[in-house]
């Protein structure tokens, strides 16, 4: 690539910055290769759509867009509250759960700090990490061939990586890319030996596909540990990925400066009453868990058939070891009309991520990996 001339004025985390991939749109594909009729399997959306509910009161509002949407998000914030049995106070919300990533990472991180997250984790923390120039403490994950949970993240080594000018620890629990989760006894002794000095941001964004049993009592521990931010995210069970709304639950005084570098009006006026209503929309919930399950079943099912394995999943996606360079496969997959995610840009060249999608777009994903490994 061209060397960009404005490169040395960037600030200087931003001139080593390397921009967050996303999965590429169905759009982009179909024009570049004259196809259609492909599938996304690319980004944990949810193949169910948003909530009928949802789409209703986004119509309603629809009319309003002359006016700026209210800026503290009251009536979604109250809602959110009371979900999480705390305060209005303890909520922000963002332009997407990202938006309030980046927000907590320039609230309290400067370049003379550092932030901790393990290896394979999402890469929204490196990348807003270094954008301010802090450093980063990157924990070794669990190996490979670990028993229990192959890449996953290792509280001991993410405490052993924090120092004396660790102000943040991102943690995912699902991760994405990995799918894979925490120990909840585990996680309640590592929160205690935390110094409450250091910000422990646990990001939930598939919190609603966990089952019961490996959920933590988020809500319980946010009492117990006032350094601890909840993210959270209506973008992917909710399926209001495009509309841009997450919010974060913590602490009062924690939510007081993370409001301060929070621009104003970042939740727009449609998402705000979308993702109220949908909030509402159990059924909707509970339709998507069940062909989440389904789904993931026939996905690692496939895998298996197909002589391949996959990192343990709870979340809405699951990542496979195809056993050799990834990217060729992806390409392959494109030209069938898939589209999933090489993921190695985390250090995973040789799998791919592959959102779970209805049952025939499941099948239709396991039939083109099957024909593009056959070669
Ligand atoms: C998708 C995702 C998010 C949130 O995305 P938004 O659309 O910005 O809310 C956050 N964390 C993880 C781990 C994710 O996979």
């Amino acid at each position: 690539m061209m060397k960009n001339k404005f490169l040395e004025l960037a600030a200087p985390g931003v001139q080593q910055l390397q921009p967050y991939l996303p999965g590429k749109p169905i759009d982009e594909l179909e024009r570049e290769l004259g196809i259609n009729n492909s599938i996304k399997l690319a980004s944990n959306e949810n193949p169910l759509g948003p909530s009928l509910k949802a789409l209703e009161a986004a119509k309603s509002v629809i009319g309003d867009v002359n006016l700026y949407p209210d800026g503290a998000g009251f009536k979604l914030s109250e809602a959110l509250a009371e979900k999480h049995s705390t305060n209005i106070d303890s909520i922000t919300l963002g332009n997407g759960s990202n938006d309030v990533l980046e927000l907590i990472a320039r609230a309290f991180l400067t370049n003379e700090h550092s932030a901790v997250f393990s290896q394979y984790a999402f890469a929204v923390y490196p990348i807003v990490t270094q954008a301010i120039g802090a450093k980063a403490n990157v924990a070794n994950a669990y190996p490979a061939d670990h028993p229990t949970m192959p890449y996953g993240h290792d509280l001991d080594s993410i405490y052993n990586a924090i120092d004396d000018l660790t102000r943040i620890v991102f943690i995912a629990n699902p991760n994405n890319p990995t799918g894979t989760w925490l120990d909840i006894n585990v996680l309640i002794d590592f929160l205690n030996k935390v110094p409450e000095t250091i910000i422990v941001v646990l990001d939930e964004a598939y919190y609603e596909y966990m089952p019961d049993e490996l959920k933590p009592d988020s809500n319980g521990l946010l009492k117990q540990f006032d350094n601890l931010i909840l993210t959270r995210t209506f973008s992917k069970m909710y399926g209001l990925a495009g509309l841009r709304i997450g919010y974060s639950v913590s602490h009062p005084d924690v939510a007081d400066i993370i409001n301060r570098v929070r621009q104003p009006f970042n939740a727009n006026l449609i998402a705000q009453e979308a993702a109220l209503a949908s909030l509402s929309d159990e059924q909707h919930v509970a339709n998507s868990i069940a062909s989440n399950t389904l789904g993931l079943k026939q996905l690692a099912n496939g895998f298996t058939q197909l002589g391949l394995t996959n990192i343990p999943s709870i979340g809405n996606f699951i990542t496979v070891d195809v056993k050799q360079n990834a990217m060729p496969i992806y390409d392959a997959l494109l030209h069938e009309g898939v589209i999933v995610r090489p993921v190695a840009n985390y250090q995973l060249p040789n799998h791919l991520r592959i959102t779970v999608g209805t049952e025939s777009q499941n099948e239709r994903a396991l039939g083109a990996l099957e024909k593009v490994l056959k070669g």
